[in-house]
């Protein structure tokens, strides 16, 4: 049976070395500040978001929610982008995805100044990612999926590593740490083109699976005692549930866990892990604005 990596217990982990970074910044007079901007009413984007906020307030950081209405305006979302850039008090930017279908996304992404793209998502980040150069910001979740490997001392050094997945928020970044060096995996990235993806995956001594399919990956696309990174958030209904729906990864976790090393569940795995990447993230970018 794999061994749970317990991607709560991680992710306490990060936090309480957050709550030690905040002290020491208020020390010297410096309180991080992150701001979520949020348009349009999507259900599950205002929990992302209030959960932001609790955790900021949690770890003693300064929060500040700006929602705006759906029908706002590109020009009204980069306003307050631009007005927040501006704003001593903030050191970390967040514009919560998905916008609504008016808004151009990319655009409001590169409105945000690079040095409080706490999402990492800027291309000036996703270049000093490409280069490794650590100033950059690392996307939060896929940063979390590399503390998590670390945390459950599993070997990259020359291990096969197989993403399933290429988005830009998680495939394609989880890759490039995977393969930096330092970690010096060797990196597969499949996705929905990819032929006899069971196979590709049988390859990987770490498989991460970040597909948007819930129970995608089956016991038999996992090699014998891998490890296994299931990034999915997947609702699917569940009339025996309370809510009417339960939550589960891309990966099928009963019957993996059976071939699987080491696995994380969901949920409690990459997600708490995202959150406290973000905390970490802002703390960074008020370290470096306050240097
Ligand atoms: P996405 O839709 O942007 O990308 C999905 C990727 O999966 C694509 O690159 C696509 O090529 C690949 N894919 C789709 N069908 C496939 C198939 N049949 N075979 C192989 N590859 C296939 O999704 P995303 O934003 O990268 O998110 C992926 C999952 O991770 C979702 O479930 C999302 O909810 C979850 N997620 C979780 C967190 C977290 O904090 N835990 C954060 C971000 C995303």
């Amino acid at each position: 049976m794999a061994k749970l990596i317990d991607g709560k217990k991680v992710a306490e982990e990060v936090l309480a070395e957050c709550i030690q970074e905040t002290s020491e910044l208020k020390g010297r007079g410096v309180v991080p500040g992150l701001a979520v901007v949020l348009v349009g009413e999507d259900p599950a984007s205002k929990v992302y978001v209030n959960s932001k906020a609790r955790k900021c307030e949690e770890l003693g950081i300064y929060s500040e929610k700006i929602v705006l209405p759906c029908d706002a305006t590109q020009e009204e979302v980069l306003a307050t982008v631009r007005r927040l850039n501006h704003d001593p008090a903030i050191h970390g930017i967040l514009v919560q995805s998905p916008p609504p279908p008016q808004i151009n996304e990319e655009e409001i992404v590169r409105a945000i100044a690079p040095e409080k793209d706490v999402d990492g998502f800027h291309p000036e980040n996703v270049a000093k990612l490409v280069l490794e150069d650590p100033s950059g910001f690392v996307p939060c979740t896929p940063a979390g999926c590399m503390r998590l490997i670390q945390a459950a001392g599993v070997e990259t050094k020359g291990a096969e590593a197989v993403v399933v997945g290429r988005s830009m928020i998680v495939g394609k970044p989880m890759a490039l740490l995977l393969m930096a060096r330092g970690s010096d995996a060797t990196v597969t990235v499949a996705h929905s083109r990819t032929s006899d993806l069971a196979a590709v995956c049988r390859r990987a001594d770490i498989l991460v699976a970040a597909v948007g399919i819930p129970e995608f990956i089956q016991a038999d696309f996992i090699k014998e005692g891998a490890t296994v990174i299931d990034v999915g958030i997947n609702r699917v209904e569940d009339a025996s549930a309370k809510r009417g729906y339960r939550l589960c990864g891309d990966v099928a976790y009963e019957e993996a866990s059976k071939v699987a090393g080491a696995i994380t569940p969901v949920p409690g795995g990459v997600g708490p892990m995202t959150i406290a990447m973000l905390m970490k993230n802002t703390i960074k970018a008020a370290t470096v604005a306050s240097q």
